[in-house]
């Protein structure tokens, strides 16, 4: 174990990390999320549908080449506390996380070409 990693392991026996949705402690390996946490992320996969909901939401008000939304949000679910995180604690670092999660999910079909 590198002397970086004994380190962060010795500080996060009194400050241990926690998710941002559940409260939980992270384990080696989770940033921001715990696993359940994680795969209960309410993805839409609109970047698949051409003509979905986010794109109706424009429809006829502006020109849209494409449009998707990355998670479903309902009030005092798991999108709405990330929301929360981001905007009203200024947690930035969780924002550029979010969008590297988004941009794995999104590239491999192509929504960005
Ligand atoms: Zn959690």
């Amino acid at each position: 174990m590198q002397l970086k990693n004994l380190l962060q392991a010795f500080v996060s026996l009194f400050y241990p990390k926690l998710c941002v949705t559940c409260g939980e402690p992270l384990v080696a390996g989770e940033n921001y999320f715990c696993l359940e946490c994680f795969l209960k992320l309410p993805k839409t996969n609109y970047h698949l549908i051409p003509d979905n909901r986010t794109t109706d939401r424009f429809a006829g008000k502006i020109p849209v080449a494409k449009g998707a939304s990355y998670l479903y949000y309902s009030k005092g679910g798991l999108s709405q506390k990330l929301i929360a995180e981001i905007k009203y604690r200024d947690n930035r670092n969780l924002g550029e996380w979010m969008g590297v999660l988004l941009a794995k999910d999104w590239l491999p079909g192509g929504f960005f070409h």
